[in-house]
């Protein structure tokens, strides 16, 4: 009984640490309260990534069958290229990402991959593929050290540490008492919104995945941390194909192409300058980010002054 022991309290091992894996992803995504509902197709092969293609072709979600999100959307980010994706809260920005990572599954039309239907694919190869930096970070309760090897669990310290100072986190990491070995999360230290994004921020330049969605990626950070960060993400999206989902819309001005999306569909596309021209919603979106800038530069201005 004590020989038989041993390898069923391994099994019980090996099987939290997977269940585990499966916890923290869905944590991090906020979907433990989500009904998940894909499979893997019977027999699905791995994603076999040639250059990283991402399109949508005619792409209609629902979350609930009355309220339909998205309804009929269509872009290529083509290999290695950067495409922006703005528009107002709750247009359906951060559900392309979902749908991208296969959270859900679509209604109509289909997400593909270097041509491959994300639906006939693993899942576990397909999320191997993609770093994302999301808009709310959730950190694992574990030390900071896992959290930003998280993305490439065979990195050595150096590697972690050096991705740590690209995502301008180490200076921080490294006044802490116990380092890149004290714990953080609800069980450790409390990290703010700007210091949790550069631990995510870390973990993708970890990563160096072929795929990269920044999901408002550097929106709890300062004008200052933001830009220097910024130089960062340009690093690790060069060469890599990029989706950007953006507030403020000097983060975009460099995409290949942005797309403006508005209740469901693309009300415009193009580049920074050819949407300008245009002087549709993107120009007004600008116009009045601009004015917004301009106030608080103003009224920062006059604090000084006072
Ligand atoms: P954006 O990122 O552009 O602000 P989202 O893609 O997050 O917008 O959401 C689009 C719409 O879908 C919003 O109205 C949002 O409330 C709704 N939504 C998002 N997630 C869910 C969900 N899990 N269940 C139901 N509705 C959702
Ligand atoms: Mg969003």
């Amino acid at each position: 009984l004590m020989q038989l022991s041993v390898p069923l309290n391994f099994i019980g091992f090996v099987y939290r640490e997977i269940r585990q894996a499966v916890t923290d992803i869905e944590q991090m995504f906020g979907l433990l309260d989500m009904k998940q509902e894909v499979t893997d197709a019977p027999g699905a092969p791995p994603l076999a990534i040639t250059n990283g293609t991402v399109r949508f072709e005619d792409v209609h979600f629902a979350y609930d069958a009355n309220r339909q999100i998205l309804k009929g959307v269509s872009f290529e980010v083509p290999a290695g290229k950067t495409v922006a994706i703005v528009g107002p809260s709750g247009a359906g920005k951060s559900t392309i990402s979902r749908l991208l990572f296969r959270f859900y599954d679509v209604q109509k039309g289909r997400v593909t991959v270097d041509g491959q239907d994300v639906r006939e694919i693993t899942q576990e190869s397909l999320r191997a593929a993609i770093g994302m930096v999301p808009q709310d970070t959730v950190l694992f309760n574990d030390t900071i050290a896992y959290n930003i090897r998280y993305g490439r669990p065979d990195a050595s310290a150096e590697e972690v540490e050096r991705a740590a100072e690209q995502a301008q986190i180490s200076g921080f990491i490294t006044r802490l008492p116990e380092g890149f070995d004290s714990m953080v999360g609800e069980r450790g230290l409390k990290l703010s919104g700007g210091e949790k994004q550069r631990v995510a921020i870390a973990r993708t330049i970890l990563k160096a995945p072929p795929l990269l969605i920044l999901d408002e990626a550097t929106s709890a950070l300062d004008t200052q941390t933001e830009q220097s960060i910024q130089a960062s993400l340009d690093e690790v999206s060069r060469g890599r194909t990029t989706i950007v989902i953006a507030h403020r819309l000097s983060t975009v001005i460099k995409a290949d192409q942005i797309i403006v999306l508005r209740d469901g569909t693309i009300a415009e596309r193009g580049t920074h300058a050819e949407l300008m021209d245009e002087n549709g919603l993107y120009a007004s979106m600008w116009m009045r980010q601009r004015e917004a800038t301009e106030a608080e530069e103003r009224l920062r201005r006059a604090r000084e002054a006072a």
